[in-house]
C-alpha cells in the first residue's frame, strides 16, 4: 500500500511517539522499581532494627504476641528465628506449623553479609511476592535473626500508575502526532501545490519569470527551478530561431522538397513543393497518394522507406509540363523520408538544343563538303582535260566553298556572341553614315535583281550602341530582304525618334520593309531560332545559312534593344530594331511580334 504525504508523516509521527514513551516508560519503571524497593529494604531494615530493640527481655513464649503486636503496628510481617534456625515468633502464622529458617536465603545473608540481608520472593504460606530484610539480633535464647516482610503491592502499585501515566501519555502523544502530521502536510502541499502548478504551467508554456521566488519554503528548490525556467526559454527560443531559419531556407530553395513520415503522410512541403505539384493548402498529414498522383514518386518513397536510397526522372503535368528529377533520403531513425525534387526542364530543353545544334552543323556542312569532294573526284577522274567541264565542276566547288565559308564564319560568329567573348564598345552612334554603308553594301545585289532601296531616316538620329554590332544587324537585315524579294520589288530602311513617355526611355526605331513574300504567321515567332527557314531550298540557293537572324537577336539583346517582325499588307515584311538613345536600355519591348530566341 502507497502511503500519501500526510500518512507518511503520521506514520513517522507516530514511531516517534511510541517509541519516546516506550522507551521512556521502560526506564522509568526501572528506576522507579529500583527506588521503591530501596525505600522498601531500608524501612524494613529499620523495623527489623526497631523489633530486635523491642524484643529484648521478652521470653519465648511470648514471642508470637510479641511479634502479631509489632506485624499490626507497622503493617508487616514480623517474624524472630532463634539461632538454630527454628521460628520463635511470627505475626502471620504459627511458629509450631513453620519449617526451619536457617537456610533462607535473607537469614543467610543477615549473618553472612554486613548485617543485613534482603530477598525477593514468593511467599508460600500468604501467597504473595513478598520482600525479605533480615538482621541478626541478640536474643534471650542466644543469638538469632528479626525479619520484617512486606508484599511487594505499594511497589507493584506505583508501577501500575506509572504505566497508566505513561499510557496516557502516549495517548495524547498519538492525538498531537494526528494534529501535527495532518497541519505539516497542509503546510507543505501548500507548498507543493504552488511548485507543482509553476511546474505544470512551465510545460504548457504559460509560465512567468519568477513566479516562484516568493515561496520561502522552497528558497533552493525555487531559485534551481526559475534557472530552470529560464534555461528551458532560452533553449526553447534558440530551437524557434533555427527552425525559422531552417524553413526560411526551404521556403526559398527553387528546388522542390517534401517530408513523408513511415505511414507516408506529407509532414513538410515548401513553397517550390507547392508550386510543382499545385498542391491545396492544406496537404499536411494527408497521404502523399491523395495530394500527388505520380507512380514514379510513390515507388521512390517506397523505395526510400526500406531504406534504398534513389533518384528518378519523371513528367509533371502542367501547364506548364515540367520535367523534374527527384532523389529520396530516409530521415534518421526510421522516421520516414525526404525527397527533394529538381526541375531539369531547362536543363533538358539545353541539351535537346545542343544535340539540334550539332545535328543541324551536320547537315548543313554534308552538303557543300559533299559538292567540294565529288567534284574533286569528277575532276580527276577526267574531267579536267575539258576545260568547259572542268570550268562548270570548278565554279560548283567555288559556291560550295563560299557557303562552307559563310557558314563556318556565322558558326563562329554565334559561338564567339554565346561563350560571351564578343566584346561590345558601346557609344553614341549616329544612324545615317551607317545606314548609307549598310544600303552601299547591297546595291549590286539590288541593282541585279532591279530591286529599289529607299531611305527615309530623321536627321540627326542618334543610339547608344556599337558600331560593329549595329552595322552587322542592318547588313544582315537588309541583305534579307533584297535576298527574299522578288525581282523589281522595293526594299526601305527607316530610323524614327520615339521620345518615350513615363517609365519608358527615350529610343530609335529602325525598320527594313519589303513588299517581298512575306512571312507566315506561324513562322514569325521562329525565325529568330538558330537554323531556322521558312523555305530551306531558298534559303540555301540564296546562300543563307539559317543563323543571320539568330546573331541579329543575339547582338540586339546585347545591345539593350529589341528586334522583331510585323507583317506587311498586303504583302512583305517588316523587320524592326529598337534601340536605346542613352545608356539605361529601352525599357519594356515594343507591341507587335518579338523575337523569339
Ligand atoms: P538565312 O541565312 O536562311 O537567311 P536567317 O536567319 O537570316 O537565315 O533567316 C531565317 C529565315 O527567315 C530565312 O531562311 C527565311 O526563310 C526567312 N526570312 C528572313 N528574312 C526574310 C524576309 N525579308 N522576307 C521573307 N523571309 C525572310
Amino acid at each position: 500500500m502507497k502511503l500519501g504525504l500526510r500518512g507518511r508523516i503520521f506514520l513517522i509521527s507516530v514511531m516517534l511517539v511510541l517509541s519516546t514513551v516506550g522507551v521512556g516508560g521502560i526506564y522509568f519503571e526501572q528506576r522507579v522499581r529500583g527506588w521503591t524497593q530501596a525505600r522498601m529494604e531500608q524501612e524494613l531494615g529499620a523495623y527489623a532494627k526497631l523489633t530486635c530493640e523491642m524484643a529484648q527481655g521478652v521470653g519465648v513464649p511470648a514471642l508470637t504476641g510479641f511479634t502479631e503486636r509489632v506485624g499490626h503496628t507497622l503493617e508487616a510481617r514480623v517474624t524472630v528465628i532463634g539461632s538454630d534456625g527454628m521460628v520463635l515468633g511470627d505475626s502471620k502464622r504459627d511458629p509450631e506449623r513453620m519449617d526451619n529458617h536457617s537456610v533462607r536465603p535473607e537469614v543467610v545473608a543477615a549473618h553472612e553479609s554486613e548485617g543485613f540481608g534482603v530477598a525477593l520472593r514468593h511467599s508460600d504460606t500468604l501467597n504473595v511476592t513478598m520482600l525479605y530484610a533480615a538482621i541478626p539480633c541478640q536474643l534471650d535464647g542466644g543469638a538469632g535473626t528479626i525479619r520484617v516482610a512486606r508484599p511487594l503491592r505499594a511497589l507493584q502499585d506505583a508501577v501500575r500508575a506509572l504505566r497508566i501515566v505513561f499510557v496516557l501519555a502516549a495517548l495524547s502523544g498519538l492525538a498531537l502526532a494526528v494534529f501535527m502530521s495532518w497541519i505539516t502536510s497542509s503546510l507543505l502541499s501548500r507548498a507543493l501545490r504552488v511548485v507543482v502548478g509553476e511546474a505544470q504551467r512551465l510545460a504548457n508554456g504559460t509560465s512567468e519569470k519568477g513566479m516562484l521566488l516568493a515561496s520561502e519554503e522552497f528558497g533552493g528548490l525555487a531559485g534551481s527551478f526559475n534557472k530552470l525556467a529560464g534555461d528551458l526559454e532560452r533553449t526553447m527560443e534558440t530551437l524557434a530561431q533555427e527552425r525559422s531559419r531552417f524553413e526560411a531556407v526551404l521556403e526559398g530553395l527553387a528546388d522542390a522538397v517534401l517530408s513523408i513520415d513511415e505511414d507516408r503522410r506529407l509532414t513538410m512541403v515548401n513553397r517550390a513543393a507547392r508550386t510543382l505539384f499545385r498542391l491545396p493548402p492544406a496537404t499536411i498529414g494527408r497521404e502523399l497518394v491523395d495530394v500527388i498522383r505520380i507512380p514514379s514518386l510513390h515507388e521512390l518513397v517506397r523505395e526510400g522507406l526500406k531504406g534504398e536510397s534513389g533518384s528518378a526522372e519523371f513528367e509533371v503535368i502542367g501547364p506548364p509540363r515540367r520535367v523534374v528529377v527527384a532523389r529520396v533520403a530516409r530521415l534518421p531513425e526510421n522516421r520516414g523520408v525526404v525527397v527533394a525534387v529538381q526541375d531539369v526542364t531547362d536543363l533538358r530543353r539545353l541539351e535537346s538544343v545542343r544535340r539540334d545544334f550539332v545535328a543541324n552543323v551536320s547537315h548543313e556542312l554534308r552538303t557543300p563538303v559533299g559538292i567540294v569532294r565529288a567534284n574533286a573526284e569528277t575532276l580527276l577522274d577526267g574531267a579536267l582535260e575539258r576545260p568547259e567541264l572542268a570550268r562548270r565542276f570548278l565554279d560548283a566547288q567555288l559556291r560550295a566553298s563560299e557557303r562552307l565559308s559563310n557558314l563556318v564564319n556565322d558558326l563562329l560568329e554565334i559561338s564567339r556572341i554565346e561563350s560571351g567573348r564578343y566584346e561590345l564598345d558601346p557609344d553614341y552612334l549616329r544612324i545615317e553614315p551607317l545606314t548609307s554603308k549598310v544600303l552601299q553594301a547591297v546595291d549590286e545585289l539590288a541593282v541585279k535583281k532591279n530591286i529599289t532601296l529607299s531611305r527615309d531616316i530623321e536627321s540627326d538620329l542618334v543610339v547608344w550602341g556599337d558600331t560593329q554590332a549595329l552595322d552587322h544587324v542592318l547588313l544582315n537585315l537588309v541583305e534579307n530582304a533584297v535576298k527574299y524579294t522578288q525581282v523589281g520589288g522595293h526594299v526601305s530602311l527607316e530610323a524614327k525618334f520615339d521620345e518615350g513617355e513615363e517609365g519608358r526611355p527615350a529610343t530609335v526605331r529602325i525598320e527594313i520593309r519589303d513588299d517581298g513574300p512575306g512571312i507566315e504567321a506561324v513562322h514569325r515567332p521562329r525565325v529568330f531560332e538558330r537554323f531556322y527557314r521558312v523555305d530551306p531550298g531558298r534559303s540555301r540557293s540564296v546562300g543563307g545559312t539559317g543563323l543571320g537572324l539568330a546573331i541579329v537577336k543575339h547582338l540586339v539583346d546585347a545591345m539593350g534593344g529589341s528586334v522583331g517582325v510585323d507583317p506587311i499588307i498586303p504583302r512583305g515584311s517588316c523587320f524592326w530594331v529598337v534601340l536605346p538613345v542613352n545608356p539605361e536600355g529601352v525599357g519594356t519591348p515594343e507591341a507587335g511580334e518579338p523575337a523569339a530566341g
